[in-house]
């Protein structure tokens, strides 16, 4: 019993791909806050081999990952200016997408840290503009004039009431949440008639993660399905939403930043980013496509 594809809605085609690696007792909230250090801690991992949905399978406990999350440490620090570039650039191809008449826009940002991308969706064009985040640390880190825009709490379209949205992001939490299809239904319950979503998550059929395997920092016990441009498509459209477009992501990080990505023995891993994040060579910017799926779908108008 490997559990079911909740793209293909069967068991028939789903494999063994990685066993897990950790005991219950080393789990803290250390392993839930953004940008850790990879440690290569998974939980048992499968894949449908029919749609290439990998998933974790039995899930973590829903109830003890919310409650992490919720006290879980806020730690992007530096590289959230790069982090806030690259998303911001495809909020605005978003932007270009959408009905100028329907302004002024609302806007949502789903599991929005300490909401440096609300910033973001102002300067994209978006005139009201809203987050939702578990982490109470991550709150706490938003600047005065956006904090009270965040509502604490795992997302739910009960949390926003009769409240609903011209625009819906979600940058790289879709892969965290245990319940896909029924985030997407809640997604596209605060959207207005009409109203579009920008997900940009981990691609695990790209080459990085096919090359690294077991060692790729997607493989997490963060994470508990892991999708393809393939899976996004038929998730969403099973859903409802049209006019999908699904497209590679670039990002722009300082060379120090794609280092920490790679995985490597500990100790040597540690002195060279000690060493990147001291020196020119390492602040150099680079641009690359590392795997990430960029995907933007519409609610219908009627
Ligand atoms: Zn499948």
């Amino acid at each position: 019993m490997s559990g079911i594809c909740i793209i293909c809605e069967t068991d028939t085609h789903v494999r063994p791909l990685y066993k897990k690696n950790y005991r219950e007792e080393d789990i803290n909230e250390q392993i839930f806050s953004a940008r850790r250090l990879p440690d290569r801690i998974h939980a048992n991992v499968v894949r449908c081999e029919k749609c290439g949905l990998v998933f974790a399978s039995p899930l973590v406990d829903p109830s003890l990952l919310s409650g992490l999350y919720e006290k879980s440490v806020y730690t992007y620090g530096n590289e959230e200016t790069y982090i806030a570039k690259t998303y911001a650039r495809y909020l605005k191809k978003l932007a270009q997408r959408m009905d100028t008449h329907t302004k002024p826009w609302s806007y949502l940002d789903i599991g929005c840290g300490n909401g440096f991308m609300l910033t973001a969706a102002k300067e994209a064009g978006f005139e009201h503009v809203y987050g939702c985040e578990p982490s109470h640390h991550a709150i706490e880190q938003a600047d005065p004039s956006i904090r009270h825009f965040i509502k604490q709490g795992m997302f739910s379209a009960e949390l926003f009431q009769n409240q609903r949205f011209d625009a819906v992001s979600c940058f790289q939490t879709l892969d965290h949440i245990p319940d896909p299809r029924a985030f997407v239904r809640e997604c596209l319950k605060v959207l207005k008639p009409g109203g579009y979503v920008l997900f940009i998550n981990h691609n695990i059929a790209s080459l990085a993660a096919r090359i690294l395997g077991e060692r790729c920092p997607m493989i997490d016990i963060e994470h508990t399905y892991l999708h393809t441009p393939e899976t996004m498509r038929t998730l969403f459209s099973k859903e409802g939403f049209t006019e999908i477009d699904v497209f590679s992501v670039r990002n722009d990080y300082p060379l120090h930043y794609w280092a920490h990505l790679v995985p490597g023995p500990k100790k040597m891993k540690q002195k060279t980013l000690a060493f990147l994040k001291n020196s020119p060579i390492g602040q150099m910017i680079i641009p690359l496509y590392p795997g990430n799926i960029g995907f933007i779908g519409r609610k219908p108008l009627a």
